[in-house]
């Protein structure tokens, strides 16, 4: 013991000194003089002392203030300083791989070490860290899985959750099991970080946690709504409508007295007149009529280019909703005469899940001469901050889902976001000078806006966060959930058990069935999970594997505007005659690994319209599902060849799919010359467009399995898989004796099957094995 107090003791000396020396160095003193500019520096003193003197602080601040890459950083260096390196533990969560990513990196820099030195990440099948790690970035997810073997975060001397003013579900949901794990860790101390919006909710929420604003400093930035800039455009309004609109304070001229100047052209293409009148009639007829509405991205890019061409230097920052739109916009604007000139415009997309090569450019100054133009979704609202926005560009829209409890369906529809929302947008220019805001809607819609968006755990399926639940051993999942900072709708958790009951991952008694168990160590949907497990025990893993990573991380085909058809027909030649989107997920990543095995993936790539990043990223999946099945006793990895045996079986493959995928079924009902489809809760479904099977017209076989059903503007089943009614009988939820005796009914009497009984019985006993294997 005297030993090992005595190593410690100059385990800590030679951190402080480690630290010291490395402030002496030239790149950190640079980065130490930006430090010094940040608003969050001058409260060092006192955010250090509310730390050490409070189990729970709040923290909130401007975007951009310093709170990610400077709070923890704080922390870190005073405890190094007070030679209590040894025992300090930081760990900060962040929502988002790509920030955990981005923001230990910049710690790093600015303390002039390597990434995974002493500060470091570790995010899903990513992790950069090592023994002297002293403070980890890692996503909200990362925590959640470590608190199910360490529910009292042993040895974590500092916790700092992240951007809680978003309402993530994983955050709202970690909030809860530390409320209950603070009196079991007197040492530990919380630290809680938000945007400047709803402080004082989370302070309550913590028995009333001291609370410290940051105050920022940010250059003033106009604010112009799409009647605004018809002004700026100097385009005259002729309808009648005209006199109605609200809003901005300059006085304008309606008329057409001023003589239009060239401005006018810029926007020549684009009927602004049209989108003024319907924006106002749409508010007259409700927000939410007009919610589906797509963007108008000609109106962005002819924002875009009256920037370009009128404005002064500076980078322009776009929101838009999702990736669809933003390779649209690319694509658009590579087309563009102005804009197309890659010598002047520096275009750089910004996603969630995007790969983190080009993050350096996101953040770097442009070239001289070069304009920066970032073209993003949400994410640029509030956890990445590039500093040299001066024109932020706001369509207004974020992509949100949302769960219909009633109908069990998930939709996901761009919908106008929140005033808390609209104000972070606005926040991201005049960070180094005045900027300007361009939204792109008029200020009466503004107005109709909610002042903040719901929590995410109200508008979501909540099977993955119940299984989750129930893994920590912290008791009832209602009663649990009961004391989240906004508790979801009974109805939503009612439905949540009951899925997890018919895949067997709970008893009837709500408790964790030992495949419960297996599916709470698989980081996918439960559904997948099951997929994956019944996948090894029926010897196709490899396929179960690639489409497993297919669905939880996302498609590998991508759909280029101009070549749609092309793409379609190239998704179509993969899936075969086989009725099947995944079959074609499955084949399309085949195609691939073959193709990279000769050096050529790149080309199979192009000419099949697939992307190699997401491919990639399936790789690294697969991997790590292999890992976990070997984990918890699925596979033994030094036999490799010994679950595969069917894994060109394609039957045997739509089964698992079947089994995985159950009870997302639909039945497939000849009408005429087509088919039309059923659920047992919503009536009639449609097959969605970008469906292999969207065109076909007659089905073989009576059922459809599928990943997903979302409501857009109809509700569409997405992947789908043609399935034989074997497929369900042997693996499809559970059978129940028909009232007449001879046949079996499933989902509620909505299936039926006549067999004899001896089949029946038949089909039983192969169940029963089933189950023993998936539970074992
Ligand atoms: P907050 O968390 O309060 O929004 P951050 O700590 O993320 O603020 O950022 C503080 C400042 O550090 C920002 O103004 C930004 O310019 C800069 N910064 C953050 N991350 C990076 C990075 N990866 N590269 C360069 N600068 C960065
Ligand atoms: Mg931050």
């Amino acid at each position: 013991k005297l030993l090992d107090s005595l190593e410690k003791e100059s385990f800590n000396v030679a951190l402080k000194e480690r630290q010291e020396k490395l402030k002496g160095t030239e790149s950190v003193k640079a980065l130490q003089a930006f430090r010094e500019k940040l608003p969050a520096f001058r409260m060092k003193e006192g955010f250090l002392n509310s730390v050490s003197e409070n189990q729970v602080l709040v923290v909130s601040g401007e975007t951009g203030c310093g709170k990610t890459t400077q709070l923890p950083q704080f922390i870190l260096e005073e405890e190094i300083a007070s030679l209590r390196g040894a025992d300090c533990n930081i760990i900060c969560t962040q929502p988002r791989r790509i920030s955990a990513i981005s923001v230990a990196s910049r710690i790093s820099a600015e303390r002039g070490e390597s990434i995974g030195e002493s500060v470091g990440y570790q995010i899903r099948l990513e992790s950069k860290r090592s023994d002297q790690t002293r403070l980890l970035f890692c996503t909200t997810g990362v925590l959640l899985r470590r608190l199910i073997e360490d529910p009292n975060l042993t040895n974590v001397s500092h916790l700092l959750v992240d951007e809680i003013h978003e309402r993530g579900m994983n955050e709202d949901f970690l909030l809860i099991i530390l409320r209950d794990l603070l009196p079991r860790r007197p040492d530990l101390r919380l630290i809680l970080m938000s945007a400047t919006i709803n402080a004082d909710m989370f302070s309550t929420y913590f028995g009333n946690a001291p609370t410290i604003h940051i105050l920022g400093f940010t250059f003033p930035v106009a604010e112009l709504f799409l009647e605004d800039v018809l002004e700026k455009s100097r385009y005259s309004i002729k309808s009648s409508d005209s006199g109605n609109y609200q809003g901005s304070s300059k006085g304008r001229r309606r008329d057409s007295e001023s003589k239009k100047d060239d401005l006018t052209t810029v926007f020549e293409d684009v009927d602004i007149n049209f989108h003024y009148k319907s924006y106002s009639s749409a508010t007259r007829r409700s927000l939410e009529a007009w919610s589906g509405a797509q963007i108008d991205l000609d109106l962005v890019e002819a924002t875009i280019e009256h920037i370009c061409r009128r404005e002064g230097d500076g980078a322009i920052l776009v929101f838009l909703t999702g990736w669809d739109e933003i390779s649209k916009l690319l694509e658009k604007m590579n087309g563009n005469i102005l804009l197309g000139d890659s010598s002047k415009f520096l275009i750089l997309p910004l996603h969630g899940s995007m790969p983190t090569v080009n993050q350096r450019e996101i953040f770097d100054r442009p070239p001289p001469n070069k304009r920066k133009i970032v073209l993003a979704t949400n994410i640029a609202e509030s956890s990445i901050t590039i500093d040299d926005v001066v024109y932020v560009v706001d369509c207004g829209k974020a992509k949100e889902t949302s769960y219909d409890a009633l109908n069990k369906v998930a939709c996901l529809l761009p919908s106008w976001i929140s005033k808390a929302s609209a104000h972070q947008r606005r926040g991201r220019a005049g960070r180094v000078q005045a900027g300007v805001c361009y939204r792109l809607y008029p200020k009466v819609i503004y107005d109709a806006f909610p002042q903040y968006q719901l929590p995410e755990i109200i508008r979501t399926p909540l099977q993955e966060l119940c299984l989750h639940i129930k893994s920590l051993q912290v008791g009832s999942i209602g009663s649990f959930l009961a004391k989240a900072l906004q508790p979801p709708d009974a109805l939503a958790v009612e439905n949540a058990i009951e899925l997890l009951k018919t895949i067997g991952a709970l008893d009837e008694m709500e408790g964790l069935t030992p495949l419960g168990r297996h599916l709470c160590t698989l980081p996918v949907d439960p559904n997948i999970g099951k997929m994956l497990l019944i996948g090894t025990i029926f010897q196709c893993v490899n396929p179960a594997l690639t489409i497993a990573a297919a669905l939880a991380y996302r498609s590998p085909f991508v759909l280029p505007l101009s070549r749609k058809e092309e793409a379609d027909d190239a998704k179509r030649s993969f899936a075969g005659d086989s009725c099947s989107d995944h079959i074609a997920l499955l084949k399309a990543y085949e195609g691939y690994r073959d193709a990279k095995r000769c050096g050529n993936e790149k080309d199979f790539c192009w000419q099949n319209f697939l992307s190699p990043v997401t491919l990639r990223m399936m790789e690294d999946m697969r991997n790590q599902f292999l890992d976990l099945l070997s984990d918890i006793g699925f596979v033994d990895k030094s036999r490799p060849n010994a679950y595969n045996q069917y894994s060109n079986d394609m039957e045997m493959i739509t089964a698992v799919l079947c089994a995985g995928l159950y009870p997302n079924v639909v039945q497939c009902k000849r009408r005429g010359k087509r088919t039309a489809f059923y659920t047992k809760e919503l009536g009639k479904v449609d097959i969605h467009p970008g469906s292999v099977n969207a065109r076909v017209n007659i089905f073989e076989l009576p059922y459809l399995v599928y990943s997903e059903k979302v409501k857009t503007t109809s509700v569409y089943i997405r992947d789908s898989t043609n399935i034989s009614d074997y497929a369900l009988l042997m693996f499809g939820g559970n059978l129940i004796p028909s009232k007449t005796g001879e046949g079996i009914e499933m989902l509620g009497g909505y299936l039926h099957f006549s067999a004899s009984k001896n089949v029946l019985e038949l089909i039983q006993r192969f169940r029963g094995e089933v189950d023993k294997l998936l539970n074992r």
